[in-house]
């Protein structure tokens, strides 16, 4: 592991060199699942930090990605796949990767290791000791003892409850036949769709002429590891060379239940209770800061538009840090760069290497929450015969489905579907560690299985499995035997799972466009506005609220007047006070300046419940996502609505109309 090269600014540089220190006296020597770690930071790394992993650029400005079967510890236990070149087009990383020593020489070096990031931890989470349980497993399966406990078991704890007291002989799923992957979803939606079975089958009397599927529901249906199946551990990091290519030596996957329960465990990694502030756009997923909140973090909003974060502003906001005033510095951002929930916006890629660089010099942590990452959309075309069109085309780019997934073109694939409107992820820039990645199977398979994966290092995916186990425990084996199932070459294999991706991908963005068309033909634009947004599931529609002849902008009282107006939690439709503890209300007049606020709240409270009783539509009022500076007024930046295209054409179409007579009569009676 490399150390930080980068001079830390004087006035966080105590904070980070004691959190330094403290880790390096807590850190011993552990027995971790079986496997030693040193009490430096730099070998805690399992595995090897370099085998086998090469990342070329070459002269077309794209990253080769050469990877090994043998990665990290973790990762090597897969035996599905062999060695591969996978070769992605990607000239915004190519700046990074060039700019790197270790990747930019040729030919093949090594891929750079990750920066020691260990400081960022939490004193807690450094402490966490692995589960001493677990590490026995390990040492009674590798020494073959005899366990008092009886029983079998493929993971190796023999104290766990007999396989043949499961009460499940054979689970069969039902899922659309690799051929029918062709772009386009409607036969699987119409049940035209050709199909096949996965067979999950448990070994044992009584079972002999069963249909084998890949995972022994022995297996299934017994603890396991931490960090989930090895296959589909090696499946996900096979997804991710293919998506994000690979640019540390040590990239790890930590298999998780969603993006929630991800968000959550790196909150638990990087916050320091009721110390640390994370930065993060300025509407941004409730849910994720409820989960910070409760974690003891401080938010504090970077300004955003309608293509994400401002890099100027996080730059900003990071160099004139008060520490005095405002707490430590942040090292954390939360981000949600990519179909933005609420606002919908895809950063363009030179914010992504902006505010990555940014992040570089302040050494900030980038927690990318990215669930709608595999639906970024082509820009917004009003023109339907054009559309067709060019939709057509976009179908006839990708390969030709083959007859088995073993013969599928990986490569091909992924070029057409990480091109297609496509920016790059933070993680395919990442050549310090820096980034946690956090995916989910919520928006292109289904929430209820309660499955992603968290990319990082290795160093951050180890503490997280401590985490794990504490909490999660396993990620539901279940889920993850149907997962891996999909993904295996018996069925889609890895590429058909992109196809599919890809499929559903073309089907939002037709109901992104279908949302726009209701929204032009039934809303007029001098009363709601929008840009269309870049992928995800929501538009976020902005009225004209200054328009309303109620509308009211009144200077602030001044500093010594300012007084905080209390949060009322019982009366409607003050609705996003009780996500929003930070709402303030008022802000202050700043010294020497003028400063208004706005009666915007209000009157947005007053139209989003006029949409329900009157219209009977329902929206998302800013106000459950606005991130406010503590002391500044932002009730003008609330004159919005996020509203989804993820419903079917009928309701989206009745819903805008209701919506459109809604605001017109609400302004009209004014
Ligand atoms: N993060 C964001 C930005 C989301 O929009 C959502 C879902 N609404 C989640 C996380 C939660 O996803 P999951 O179902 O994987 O927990």
């Amino acid at each position: 592991m490399r150390s930080h090269p980068h001079a830390i600014p004087t006035s966080d540089a105590s904070s980070c060199q004691q959190r330094r220190a403290e880790w390096r006296a807590i850190a011993p020597t552990q027995l971790l699942s079986g496997v030693i770690f040193q009490a430096r930071a730099r070998s805690f790394i399992p595995g090897s930090a370099t085998e086998g992993n090469n990342c070329i650029v070459d002269s077309d400005a794209r990253l080769t990605f050469q990877r090994s079967a043998s990665g990290p510890e973790h990762n090597k236990q897969s035996t599905l796949y062999n060695t591969r070149t996978t070769r992605i087009a990607d000239p915004s990383s190519s700046r990074q990767a060039q700019s790197h020593p270790a990747s930019a020489m040729s030919p093949a070096p090594a891929l750079p290791e990750s920066l020691d990031l260990a400081h960022h931890l939490t004193k807690r989470i450094r402490a966490a000791q692995p589960s001493a349980m677990k590490a026995m497993g390990k040492t009674l399966m590798e020494k073959k003892l005899l366990s008092l406990a009886g029983g079998e078991s493929k993971s190796g704890s023999d104290w766990m409850p007999h396989p043949s007291l499961f009460p499940m002989q054979h689970a069969t799923f039902t899922m659309p036949s690799l051929s029918s992957l062709d772009g386009d979803v409607e036969s699987w939606q119409t049940g035209e769709a050709p199909t096949e079975l996965i067979h999950l089958k448990k070994t044992g009397p009584g079972t002999e002429n069963d249909e084998e599927g890949i995972l022994d529901l022995n297996q299934v249906l017994q603890y396991g590891l931490s960090n989930g199946f090895p296959q589909f551990v090696s499946q996900l990091t096979e997804l991710n060379e293919l998506v994000h290519g690979k640019t540390i030596a040590d990239a790890s996957v930590y298999v998780s239940c969603g993006n929630t329960d991800g968000v959550s465990k790196v909150f638990q990694l990087f916050v320091e209770p009721d110390v640390d502030t994370v930065l993060t756009e300025e509407y941004t997923f409730g849910s994720s800061l409820n989960s910070g909140r409760s974690r003891g973090a401080k938010f504090y909003p970077i300004k955003t538009d309608s293509s994400g974060m401002i890099p100027s502003d996080l730059e900003a906001v990071l160099s004139g840090w008060d520490e005095g005033a405002r707490g430590r510095k942040p090292h954390l951002m939360y981000t949600i760069p990519c179909g933005q929930n609420p606002t919908g916006s895809v950063m363009p890629s030179e914010r992504y290497d902006e505010i990555y660089a940014i992040c570089q010099k302040h050494d900030v942590i980038i927690m990318e929450d990215d669930p709608y990452f595999a639906l970024q959309f082509a820009p917004y075309e009003p023109d339907l015969e054009v559309r067709e069109r060019n939709l057509a085309e976009a179908r006839a780019k990708m390969p030709p489905v083959p007859s088995s997934a073993a013969q599928d073109d990986a490569l091909g694939v992924a070029k057409v579907f990480n091109e297609y409107a496509g920016v790059r992820s933070y993680l395919s820039r990442d050549v310090d560690g820096r980034v946690v990645r956090i995916d989910t199977f919520s928006k292109v398979f289904g929430p209820g299985m309660r499955m992603g994966w968290v990319s990082c290092n290795s160093v951050f995916m180890e503490r997280l499995m401590r985490i794990g186990e504490t909490s999660t425990q396993v990620p539901s084996n279940l889920g993850q035997a149907v997962l891996a199932s999909y993904l295996s070459d018996d069925h889609w294999g890895i590429t058909g799972f992109i196809r599919w991706q890809w499929a559903v991908r073309l089907e939002y963005q037709a109901k992104r466009d279908f949302l726009l068309d209701c929204l032009a033909k039934y809303v007029p634009d001098e009363l709601v506005t929008t840009t269309p947004c870049g992928g995800g599931m929501f538009q976020f529609l902005e009225v004209a609220i200054a328009n309303h002849p109620r509308f009211a902008r009144t200077p602030l009282p001044s500093e010594t007047d300012a007084v905080a107006v209390p949060l009322d939690l019982t009366s409607e439709p003050r609705l996003g006070a009780e996500t929003n503890p930070e709402v303030p209300g008022l802000g202050k007049k700043s010294a020497g300046g003028v400063e208004y606020t706005t009666n915007t709240g209000e009157l947005m409270d007053e139209l989003w419940k006029y949409c329900i009783e009157e219209g009977g539509v329902l929206l998302m009022p800013a106000k459950l996502f606005q991130v406010v500076k503590p002391g500044v007024d932002q009730t003008h930046r609330l004159n919005f609505f996020r509203a989804t295209f993820a419903g079917d054409k009928d309701t989206i179409e009745k819903a805008m109309q209701a919506f459109g007579k809604a605001v017109q009569d609400w302004f009209n009676k004014g």
